[in-house]
Parts: C-alpha cells; structure tokens; sequence
C-alpha cells in the first residue's frame, strides 16, 4: 500500500495547495498534511478529503498533522516533531504556535537585514508573494533569490546564502526560536496528536559526514519514548536501504511507532516523490492509534 505522513503544502514551504495535496494522494491509504509551525492549511485539506470519500473517489485517510522543530540540546542538533492526528483548534497548541511565529518573524527581520548589508535589498511584498501564508521560511527567500536572477535554483540559494555553514562573506543564516521539547510534547498531546520523530538520520550534523551512530541512535530516542515519543519515522525518502532497516529495528525495540514520510516539498524539492510504499504490517500499530482503518 502507499502512505506518506509527512508533506509539505504553501501553508509552508511546499508548492502544492492542500487541496492538491489531497487529489495526488487520492489513491493512497493515508495521507497526512505536516507543514512547518502551522495548521492554516488542514481545514482546506481535510475538507477537501472529505469530498474525494464522500464522492466514492476515494478510500484514503486524511490525517491533521504538522511539522515542529524542537530545541536542541537533547543529545542532537536538530529534532523535527511530527505531531498526527491533532485537533488544530486546540487551545495549548494554538498558543504555542503564536510562540514560534513570533520567534520566526523577528529572525526574518535579522535575515533582511543581513540580505541588506550584501546590497540585495529584499522587499517585504516579494517575500511575502513567494509565500502563500503567514509562515516565511528560508525556502521563500531562496525563491525571491531565484526569480530575481540573484541565483539559479533553490538549492545554489541555499548553499551560498541560507546555511549555517554558507560561505562567511554571503552567510545570511540566522538562528530562530525553538521550542522546548517538553512544551512540544505536552501541547501536541494535549491537542490529542502523537508525538513522531522525522527524519532521525538528520538528527546530528556530524551523521551527514561520518553516517548515523546507531547505537547513540538507540540509546536516545529509548530515552525520548520515556518522555513521551510515540513513533519514529523510520521509513524517510531520503534514507538508504540500511536506515530504514535499523530505524524499524531501533523503533520496534524501544516499542514505538513506525511510520514512513517522503519529505514532498513540491517543485522547492523537486527530487522527491509524493507516497511511501510500505507493508500493511508496518503502519498497522499506527493506524490503530489514528483510529484509521485500511479500506
Ligand atoms: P526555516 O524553518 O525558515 O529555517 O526553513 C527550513 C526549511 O528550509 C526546511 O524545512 C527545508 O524545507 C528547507 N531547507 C533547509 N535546508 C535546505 C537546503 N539545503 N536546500 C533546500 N531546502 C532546504
Ligand atoms: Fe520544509
Ligand atoms: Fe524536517
Ligand atoms: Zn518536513
């Protein structure tokens, strides 16, 4: 069957609508809307959803979902929370959200401004017309960069201009606000979600060089189901055939969740593909906490 828990929409830094995110993933057994730091696009997408069921084009879950990037300092540098099957209008979530907006817009000003000291005077209507909601995200200022000839493609965007270790004579990096985990956890539950690691290979910068340490791997992530995790998402696009052979292990050995997400970002990714092929088997625990069945 084909799945995929984890894509992007222009509710974030995605290229699909939500309700486009839902026709292409029709014919899948369940699909979850996860953008960065906001619900704005749920509504759009479960209604949508709802429609392809109702009309008999469908026998596809839509799931509510959203993308969060957790404090570091847990024993990795960056920890992205899947958060499934949440109410969007729950009150703890929405403040928490309000929290990490704010932190993102006052970084964007630092980013502005350090576009500004290279002489690429950015304006605040074109950044905002390469988004579509209220979330501008690096990606929004690579495009601004691209469609102005400044560079071209996304990926140069971000190389020269929007990494931690972009060259120091263009670097416009800036740090944003993130959340503590434990603030995470206690709002996603709260909101009735459950609480997946993404992407566990990215969790140390140091892994992209010398690959993932399992055995760290291990070692943490039993650690962060006792604080609450509830899945790993061990199954990722960007993973070898090995990662995602030693993160199921490493998931069913610690009694957590399994689940499989492509990352589709639209044409700001365009390597990567919407839907996961996985066993019935493998998302079934999974499927039971969404109380979403397999039609
Ligand atoms: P932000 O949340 O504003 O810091 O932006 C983070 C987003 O930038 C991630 O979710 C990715 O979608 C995107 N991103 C990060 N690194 C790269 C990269 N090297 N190339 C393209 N997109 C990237
Ligand atoms: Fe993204
Ligand atoms: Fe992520
Ligand atoms: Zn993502």
């Amino acid at each position: 069957m084909i799945v995929d828990f984890h894509v992007h929409s222009t509710a974030s830094d995605g290229t699909l609508d939500p309700q486009d995110v839902a026709y292409r993933a029709k014919a899948f057994a369940a699909v979850a809307l996860t953008d960065h730091d906001n619900t704005d696009g749920l509504a759009e997408f479960a209604e949508a959803g709802a429609e392809l069921v109702e009309s008999g084009r469908s026998d596809a879950s839509f799931v509510t979902g959203l993308e969060l990037s957790i404090e570091p300092g847990y024993g990795f540098d960056q920890f992205h929370l899947l958060a499934l099957g949440i109410d969007p209008e729950n009150a703890e979530l929405k403040k928490l959200l309000g929290r990490v907006l704010a932190g993102r817009n006052e970084r964007n000003k630092r980013i502005i401004a350090a576009f500004s000291r290279l002489g690429i005077e950015m304006d605040m209507d074109g950044l905002a017309a390469c988004a579509h909601g209220e979330i501008l995200a690096r990606p929004h200022f690579a495009r601004w960069l691209v469609e102005r000839g400044y560079e071209k493609d996304i990926s140069s965007a971000f190389a020269r201009y929007l990494l931690p270790d972009s060259p120091a004579a263009t670097r416009c990096y800036e740090e944003r606000f993130h959340p503590p985990q434990e603030d995470v956890f206690r709002a996603v539950h709260s909101a009735g979600g459950l609480c997946i690691m993404a992407h566990p290979k990215y969790w140390r910068r140091e892994w992209k060089r010398s690959g993932c340490d399992f055995a760290a791997a291990e070692r943490e992530i039993s650690r962060l189901k006792e604080a609450g995790l509830d899945g790993l998402e061990a199954l990722y696009q960007a993973n070898t055939p090995e990662e995602n052979e030693r993160f199921t292990r490493i998931a069913m050995k610690a009694s957590l969740l399994t689940t499989a997400g492509s990352d589709f970002h639209g044409s700001n990714k365009p390597n990567i593909e919407l839907g996961m092929e996985v066993d019935e088997m493998f998302v079934a625990p999974l499927f039971e906490r969404l109380k979403i069945g397999v039609k």
